[in-house]
């Protein structure tokens, strides 16, 4: 997703220490966010960290135990669903099935009084916008998934809310029409300029679509960030393990040198990584750090080619190796640290690590060490 400075917008949704318990279960805890006008804004988080529970209390269908949700810099407690300017588009898509498409559109707005050749160009025109128009005459039922996804979209957009919910609106379609999807809730949430605010817990849907991501575990949110930073640069153990594969160590501060830190652990022969914004490290510090497997590079033991003096290196030997076609996955085992995997694209032959029981060195940019925010939680992951 392109960057946007939707950040300098104004805030559209407040969300300020929100908690929601049921019964002797915290399902939504201590949750901030600041959602800016004009944002693809998701929340990914895994089943039952209370993503619907939070959109929920948004749309008012529920009320926080505790904590303030604010639209457009208005308190919402006490409003109900309809008096808010505020429109939810479901995984169930809840179309009327006995109306046609037109009809279906057309439903909230006759409700908000719409008439004559206004009604009908506000219908042509959302229909439009989802490729639909020559669907109008159709029901529901004589529809894909997909194109019945596209109706309780246009019909959600076509009241203009300033906010559209969405509640993992993709995940009744198939792998490939939901690509296909993604890409056309993009481009529509880009050319109407609604916010959006998107639920679902497939991590690469959220880093496609969003301008920024929320990680939500347990109820709570761990980071918050563009989709580059949360892959790249994860805060947390959970965003690491969640978002993609990660190589996790855990490790001992050895040396500090300005911004670097020096560690040793993992069966890392030099490891080293920049201290992030914020943080203050002493000599003898407990910490993880994390590598994702494509930033790794493979160089056979004994061969002519070793990496860049600086670089973070080991030896291993190499214990599992899958093709995936884009690229091949290699397991790499490190005697004194555990196994660490790497993926290479194959855009060239690696001559003989490629085999269970070769020994290999691997190596990596420390550039791409990232130091975890959480310290080690007795093997938990
Ligand atoms: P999913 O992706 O599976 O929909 P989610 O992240 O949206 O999950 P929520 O539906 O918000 O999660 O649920 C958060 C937690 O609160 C869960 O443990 C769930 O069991 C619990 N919960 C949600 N609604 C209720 C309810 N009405 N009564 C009791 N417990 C609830």
């Amino acid at each position: 997703a392109e960057r946007t400075p939707d950040t300098y917008a104004p805030v559209e949704v407040g969300i300020y220490g929100v908690t929601k318990c049921f019964s002797d279960q915290v399902a939504v805890d201590g949750i901030d966010l600041q959602v800016h006008e004009g944002e693809f804004f998701s929340v990914l988080g895994p089943s039952g960290c209370g993503k619907t529970t939070l959109l929920r209390m948004i749309a008012g269908f529920a009320d926080p135990d505790s904590g303030r949700i604010e639209l457009d810099g208005v308190d919402m407690v006490g409003v109900p669903p309809y008096r808010r300017d505020v429109n939810t588009v479901f995984q169930s898509y809840a179309l009327f099935p006995h109306m046609t498409v037109w009809d279906n559109v057309a439903y909230g707005l006759r409700r908000k009084r719409l008439r004559g050749a206004e009604l009908r160009r506000r219908v042509a025109e959302h229909l439009e916008l989802v490729q639909l128009a020559r669907f109008a005459k159709r029901r529901p039922t004589e529809l894909s998934g997909g194109q019945q996804q596209r109706v309780a979209i246009a019909r959600a957009l076509a009241a203009r809310p300033r906010l559209l919910l969405l509640d993992e609106p993709l995940g009744a379609l198939d792998a490939q029409l939901r690509k296909q999807m993604q890409i056309e809730l993009m481009q529509i949430q880009r050319e109407v300029g609604t916010t959006f605010l998107y639920v679902t817990h497939d991590q690469e849907e959220a880093l496609v679509l969003s301008h920024r991501v929320a990680v939500m575990n347990a109820g709570r949110v761990e980071q918050v960030g563009y989709p580059e930073d949360v892959y790249e640069r994860p805060s947390t153990r959970f965003v690491a393990g969640f978002i993609g594969t990660s190589n996790i160590m855990d490790v001992k501060v050895s040396d500090m040198d300005g911004e670097w830190l020096e560690l040793t652990g993992g069966g890392v022969e030099r490891l080293r990584a920049v201290l992030p914004d914020g943080h203050s490290a002493r000599h003898g510090q407990q910490l993880s750090v994390t590598v994702r497997p494509e930033k790794l590079h493979l160089y056979d033991a004994d061969g002519e080619e070793q990496p860049p003096p600086g670089w973070c290196s080991l030896a291993g030997t190499v214990a599992d190796v899958v093709y995936t076609g884009m690229s091949t996955q290699y397991v790499v085992d490190v005697p004194g640290g555990d196994s660490l995997v790497a993926f290479v694209q194959n855009t060239r032959r690696i001559s003989d690590a490629g085999t269970p029981g070769q020994p290999v060195r691997m190596a990596w940019d420390p550039e791409f060490t990232v130091v975890l925010d959480s310290p080690a939680r007795g093997g938990a992951e």
